[in-house]
């Protein structure tokens, strides 16, 4: 979860433990003006809550709400306990090291086929973007990109190359996109 750059400067953390003892909560107080209740991802309860409210409106605010804490808590921990483990060091290093190995050639292949030329190539270990293309046309691919079929790592490729031409995401960018990937929305599907 991120923090507001404002709320960050002005919040501090003081866990209650109104709740029972494994679920107290975090209280960061900025300037706003309602009461909010989150659960995070990590199964923490985070109350939100303007600068000068007094601590007995906010434990009251908890209070009125415990049936919706423990609600939200236990389906957060059951979602985390389904979630596949996050990957260790190890498998982000074997990943980071196939992505060296098949990436360079790959990238050089399709810009020979595609008349373009990228000016970098670096390998990230971004969570969410399995790739980019900067203004200068140095590309960027995450090592999770290696946990997809072939298929959908030429797509990511092919894509980030065809940025080299054209910037954005329009109709000029998908004709160039389907003239070297014909099958792209298929390809599409298979990226994890
Ligand atoms: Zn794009």
């Amino acid at each position: 979860m991120v923090l507001p750059f404002f709320d960050f400067l002005l919040c501090f953390l003081i866990p209650r433990d109104i709740l029972s003892p494994m679920e107290s909560y975090e209280l960061i107080r900025s300037r706003r003006k309602t009461l909010a209740l989150e659960i995070t991802k990590d199964c923490r309860v985070m109350v939100r809550a303007p600068l000068g409210l007094s601590q007995a409106k906010i434990d009251a605010f908890v209070g009125r709400h415990t049936d919706w804490i423990h609600t939200h808590l236990e389906q957060q921990r059951q979602r985390m306990a389904s979630a596949p483990p996050p990957p260790t060091e190890a498998d982000i290093a074997a990943l980071k090291a196939k992505a060296r190995a098949i990436l360079p050639e790959k990238v050089a292949d399709w810009s020979r086929k595609m008349g373009v030329a990228p000016t970098g190539l670096k390998i990230t270990t971004a969570r969410k973007r399995y790739g980019s293309c900067s203004r200068k046309n140095s590309l960027c691919f995450s090592c999770f990109l290696m946990d997809c079929p072939e298929e959908a790592i030429d797509l990511v490729v092919v894509h980030e190359l065809c940025h080299i031409r054209e910037k954005n995401h329009g109709p000029r960018f998908y004709a160039l996109l389907g003239q070297y990937l014909p099958d792209y929305k298929e390809r599409k599907k298979l990226l994890r």
